[in-house]
């Protein structure tokens, strides 16, 4: 496009929203008319380096039109009024993180906080780490899970609503466990009568529990379901590398989700769990520890996303051991740590699609990005890291039409740095500039 015929667009539609640099800028909507096809918000940006997501290779001074919160136009003619410039900056698309647990701070070492906090204070928690979130340059999450039942849909719900600023959110409202598995809130020195009901709304045991609780998970907002097929490295008793789920009750709630039109991840450490999650027709897997050959092959072979939390390992060894974190805790996160990052190796080089989940909520909310610089440590290339947290999150997560990338048609999601993160990784754990929807927030 001309910069004349830009010009004129910019004019025909009105009005540019350009916010001050402030940390927290309320939304700037543009109404004319409501019924005037001018009645649109526009928002334009130019950036220095863009990288889109998709392409491997970056673009040069790209001017990105942003109309009613949703990518118009690229190009490379420089606009000179009303732009954000970042004309010193790499454009990015809004971060994804495919394991979050946005309603819950780090409350590892003591987890009994949950059984007299109400969902009131949760919520309270919850507004802030959106927005520590936000401003990591995580426009996206998927959130798996939270103890309170359904906190993380009410928590969506206020930041679609325009409550309280934050990701756009896949919520998956609560765990589907085993009595006594790894998303059973069962703490020892409690009896299960001090454990409020609903944070054991996904305890479920047989094919036909696990079904029932599913549809209650998708008939009150879930947008994603999560099973913890295996056990986990911090809760009490679980055993990472053994099955706790059945097939079959793995595979009855892939039954529901899918037949909803819902995607349905496993919690899987161990292989066999993985396996069998994979066969019984799960969409991903959470941090595939201990996969082993076969568990690789199969994940190709079924087009299986591996969602690998291979930053926190680091953080619970050192805040977990001067914190206390019960020694159980401790011990099995040592037996995960290095043997998954070894795995991650291997998957990388085996091309099963990685997809960023940091498992937010175990170490602080807002360092999302400090996996991006492990992952680049064990085998990925700057660009596949970028991609994982972008257009190959969004593919896995069944959102690829609206997240994910600097496209035409995406959400004007866009995040920047200075520099050049393919030259230096960390620079995304930085990120200074984030607009949502065409809205800059920081
Ligand atoms: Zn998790």
């Amino acid at each position: 496009m001309k910069y004349r015929s830009l010009i004129a667009i910019m004019l025909l539609v009105g009005l540019v929203a350009c916010q001050p640099d402030t940390e927290l800028v309320a939304p700037a909507t543009a109404a004319i008319d409501k019924e005037s096809p001018l009645a649109r918000t526009t928002t334009i940006v130019h950036c220095g380096i863009l990288i889109d997501g998709i392409s491997g290779e970056p673009k040069f001074d790209q001017t990105i039109m942003i109309v009613d919160g949703r990518i118009g136009t690229l190009t490379n003619e420089r606009a000179l009024i009303g732009d954000i410039d970042l004309s010193d900056y790499t454009c990015l698309p809004g971060l994804i993180d495919t394991h979050a647990h946005m309603v819950e701070g780090t409350d590892t070492a003591d987890l009994s906080v949950y059984l007299t906090r109400t969902s009131e204070e949760q919520q309270g928690i919850a507004t802030e780490l959106a927005w520590k979130t936000l401003a990591a340059g995580f426009t996206t999450v998927r959130n798996l899970a939270a103890y309170d039942g359904f906190a993380d849909v009410v928590l969506r719900d206020r930041i679609d609503s325009g409550e309280i600023p934050g990701p756009r959110m896949q919520v998956s409202g609560f765990y589907l466990t085993i009595p006594g598995g790894g998303g059973d809130l069962l703490i020892p020195g409690y009896t299960e009568d001090e454990i409020p009901e609903r944070l054991r709304m996904g305890v479920s045991r047989g094919p036909e529990e696990f079904r029932r609780n599913a549809l209650k998970g998708i008939s009150g907002g879930a947008t994603v379901l999560k099973v913890i097929a295996s056990g986990a490295v911090l809760a009490y008793g679980g055993v990472p590398g053994s099955p706790e789920m059945t097939p079959e009750e793995i595979a009855a709630v892939v039954e529901v989700g899918h037949a909803a039109d819902i995607k349905v991840t496993a919690h899987a450490h161990g292989a066999e769990s993985i396996k069998n999650a994979i066969l019984a027709g799960a969409d991903s897997i959470e941090h595939a520890s201990l996969a082993d050959d076969e568990a690789i092959a199969l994940a190709l072979e079924h087009d299986v996303a591996f969602s690998m939390d291979i930053y926190n390992g680091t953080y619970i060894a050192s805040v977990g051991l001067e914190e206390g974190w019960p020694e159980e805790f401790l011990r099995k996160n040592d037996e995960t740590t290095e043997a998954q990052r070894q795995v991650f190796s291997k998957a990388v080089a085996a091309g099963v699609p990685i997809i960023y989940g940091t498992d937010s909520g175990v170490y602080p909310h807002g360092d999302n990005g400090k996996m991006f610089a492990i992952q680049v440590r064990r085998g990925m290339t700057p660009m596949q890291s970028i991609q994982s947290a972008t257009s190959v999150a969004a593919k896995y997560m069944g959102w690829e039409r609206d997240v994910g990338a600097i496209v035409p048609g995406r959400y004007g999601d866009i995040v920047a740095v200075r520099g050049n993160p393919l030259e230096d990784i960390s620079r995304l754990e930085n990120v200074e500039v984030v607009i949502k929807g065409g809205v800059r927030y920081k």
